[in-house]
């Protein structure tokens, strides 16, 4: 079975070469304060995280916790207060996850888990992740704890939970820029401190120095969160936002639907934005031309 994980990310990793794993792992951090997930294959894992995360990274809440039920989501915590904000808040983001990525008509086979530990420190004992990371998702479960970042991690790994079951994909290779590039923006989209992040770095930073193309969707991070990760992800967010933005949900979830359907990139924009871009080279000059203005 293949596993498709994030995992939020707080402080520097201490990755450690592991191998003897057959199967891959997705992994994606986030840092805590403002947000930006860097997928780690296996081997760049902590050995006892890995191995301990193809099992079940999730270890129950002690004894009392509480259950709430919403639409599309269980959520477990310590208090009837926390499942029930959270519950509220998981329904708001999955709502405008869905209406921004235009698809709204699509309906997961099952309710997605919501795990919130009490802190840190139980997070980190019962998930057996490393230190820096704050959140994880794996299967149909978000494990997470309450935290400032919380809102904007729980937005980005939902995204992530809906576009992975939205393509059918378990471990999404070749769009891994436009997943999480979709992902930081909704992250933006559920926190302030994550937008006036990434809005930053595109006008101080990728403005002036773009990643090209070619290598935002062929050169995928594989590593600890450092400076070169963040502008990756924060291209891949601002090109995933512009073409919203541009194209318009509804021409975007046609662009969805056709990569689905294993069009290639190219002629998935050819034939889904109205003739706006004939390929991604006209996305990339066009995006240019707006984050140069
Ligand atoms: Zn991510």
């Amino acid at each position: 079975m293949k596993n498709s994980f994030s995992s939020t990310k707080a402080f520097e990793p201490a990755a450690q070469k592991s191998s003897g794993q057959a199967n891959s792992i997705l992994l994606c951090a986030l840092a805590l304060a403002l947000g930006g997930c860097v997928p780690l294959d296996e081997a760049a894992l902590p050995k006892a995280a890995a191995s301990q995360a193809l099992e079940a990274p999730y270890t129950k809440l002690d004894p009392g916790y509480k259950t709430s039920e919403s639409l599309h989501f269980i959520v477990k915590a310590y208090s009837s207060e926390t499942t029930q904000r959270y519950g509220a808040l998981c329904e708001e983001d999955y709502q405008r996850i869905m209406r921004d990525l235009g698809i709204y008509s699509f309906v997961p086979s099952r309710p997605y888990n919501i795990v919130i530990y009490r802190d840190a420190p139980e997070y980190h004992l019962k998930t057996l992740q490393p230190d820096w990371s704050g959140g994880i998702t794996y299967g149909n479960a978000i494990l997470i704890y309450e935290s400032d970042g919380s809102a904007g991690i729980l937005a980005h790994e939902m995204t992530h939970l809906v576009f992975n079951e939205f393509m059918g994909l378990s471990a999404p290779g070749e769009v891994r820029w436009l997943n999480e590039g979709v992902a930081v923006y909704e992250q933006t989209r559920a926190d302030y401190r994550s937008k006036a992040f990434y809005d930053e770095k595109i006008s101080n930073d990728i403005s002036l120095n773009p990643i090209p193309f070619s290598q935002l969707m062929n050169l995928v991070p594989q590593g600890q969160k450092d400076a070169a990760v963040e502008r990756w992800y924060a291209e891949a967010a601002g090109v995933a936002a512009f073409m919203l933005r541009q194209g318009g949900s509804l021409s975007f979830s046609y662009f969805l639907n056709r990569i689905k359907d294993g069009r290639s990139l190219d002629e998935a924009v050819a034939a889904s934005f109205g003739g706006l871009w004939k390929g991604m080279k006209d996305v990339e000059r066009t995006w240019l031309l707006e984050i140069k203005r």
